[in-house]
């Protein structure tokens, strides 16, 4: 096992990681900003270094800054959380390069699987089923473009292949408007992710958003720790999840869980990872894979006993994996509501201070936050300022502790989107289960048309 731990992150998940590392006793070293100093979270670390300004592209994102962190402070290893670089292939292969254990996948992995079209021929290579669309990149020639679009059929959606965050997707309807929304999406693509390259897909009409969360070693030995639903989103970004995904047969996630892990051992992917998937009429098809941890994780942890964190670190430390699929076991259910500082329902970000706090507790409730009352919550970062997790014996069992939670938890001096989860606990078609990924987005839309009449 290492010793220490660089951890090259910020907010509830550098503390999530700093837990981690305290219970397999290893030290920890926590990079922060300027804007971040004061958080207790960085105090509590064994050691800290500012590594730049508030802005993240001066700071989180200062690739020479962290490498110098870990040198001045003996750190072994660095766990790059979720965002900022940790599906950053070059990032990873300098940390590599400068003598540190990068916790996570090979560079190459996060090369393939960044790349969206790439990941895609790789897992059709490797048997996982994906959704209809483009062989790879969509070419130059318009005339190519409409007739790949003619194959699929109508409506379609061109995404960047380097995109990511729900941002570089434009979904078309009609042949007339098909090679503008390209070039724009394009263009976008170039501006924000420095790769103009785009594919197309079928756009499916009311999918369902299913994950697989797998788990590997270095000797090719991997597992799958079931699935979760993340369909409750907004703009393309989730705001709840949970485990397991209501109302799909245990033997078509199973079907699909044992391709993923395949596909892991094919790929030779090392640490935590997850397959997303949009799941219509009964058939998975792949969308992408993340490289890293994710925000949702705890929901798995939960109906799994495992802690990913760790497990994440003993691979990276060359451990070989402690169990076997047959030594899975999915018991409960679990939600998780991520508590973002904005609006409830303009969603604007309402950074500040928190001049209130209290967090709920009692049977099946977990928080992972970072925030107490006195703290303030930076304008220059995601506005998650943290989660509240529940789980019960059944699905309804975890609403009714969510609703709890929810009623139960104050914080004051900022606005939170917790009235909104309150709400969302108590609607009639998300209390029955399986919603589809537009499901939000209408009832939010149809709020406000009430509102306006
Ligand atoms: P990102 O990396 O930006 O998160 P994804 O490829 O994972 O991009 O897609 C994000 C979300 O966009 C999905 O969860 C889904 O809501 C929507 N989406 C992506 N591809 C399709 C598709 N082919 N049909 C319908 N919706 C899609």
């Amino acid at each position: 096992m290492f010793d220490k731990i660089l951890i090259a992150n910020r907010g509830e998940i550098a503390l999530r990681i700093q837990r981690a590392c305290r219970e397999l006793g290893v030290k920890t070293v926590v990079v922060h900003s300027e804007a971040d100093r004061e958080a207790k979270y960085v105090k509590l670390a064994d050691e800290s270094v500012c590594i730049g300004p508030a802005p993240s592209a001066q700071s989180y994102l200062n690739v020479p800054a962290i490498i110098s962190a870990a040198e001045v402070t003996d750190a072994q290893a660095i766990h790059p959380g979720y965002g900022f670089l940790s599906e950053n292939a070059d990032f990873a292969e300098r940390v590599e390069k400068s003598g540190f254990v990068f916790i996570g996948p090979r560079p190459e992995t996060i090369r393939l699987m960044g790349d969206k079209v790439s990941a895609k021929d790789a897992m059709k290579a490797a048997g996982v089923p994906c959704v209809p669309g483009s062989e790879g990149a969509l070419p130059d020639d318009p005339k190519e473009i409409i007739r790949v679009a003619k194959s699929i059929g109508y409506p379609v959606i061109i995404k960047a292949a380097g995109g990511g965050g729900g941002r570089g997707m434009r979904v078309v309807h009609t042949e007339a408007a098909l090679i503008n929304a390209v070039n724009m999406t394009r263009q976008e693509a170039q501006a924000a992710f420095g790769n103009p390259m785009v594919y197309m897909e079928k756009f499916l009409e009311n999918p369902r958003h299913v994950e697989i969360q797998v788990l590997a070693d270095s000797f090719r030995n991997a597992v799958y720790l079931g699935d979760r639903d993340c369909s409750m989103q907004r703009r393309h970004q989730k705001v709840i999840e949970e485990a397991p995904a209501p109302g799909i047969a245990r033997r078509l996630i199973d079907r699909i869980g044992v391709r993923c892990a395949d596909a892991c051992k094919k790929i030779g992917y090392r640490g935590a990872g997850t397959f997303e998937f949009l799941f219509e009429n009964g058939e998975f098809y792949f969308i992408e894979m993340n490289t890293r941890i994710q925000v949702e994780h705890p929901v798995t942890e939960l109906i799994t006993g495992i802690d990913l964190v760790q497990e994440q670190i003993r691979v990276a430390a060359g451990e070989k994996l402690r169990f076997k699929q047959r030594d899975i076991k999915l018991t409960g259910h679990a939600l998780e509501c991520r508590i973002n500082a904005e609006d409830p329902y303009k969603f604007t970000p309402s950074p500040g201070k928190i001049t209130g706090y209290h967090p709920p507790g009692g049977p099946g409730v977990r928080v992972d936050s970072h925030v107490y009352q006195g703290y303030t919550v930076p304008p220059y970062y995601d506005s998650m300022i943290g989660k509240v997790i529940t789980y019960g014996d059944t699905r309804d069992q975890a609403i009714r502790r969510m609703s709890i939670a929810l009623s139960e938890m104050i914080v004051s001096g900022i606005k939170t989107n917790i009235p909104l989860h309150q709400e969302l606990m108590q609607d009639a078609r998300f209390v029955d289960g399986g919603t589809s990924i537009h499901y939000l987005e209408q009832k939010l839309a149809d709020q406000v048309l009430a509102k306006a009449k």
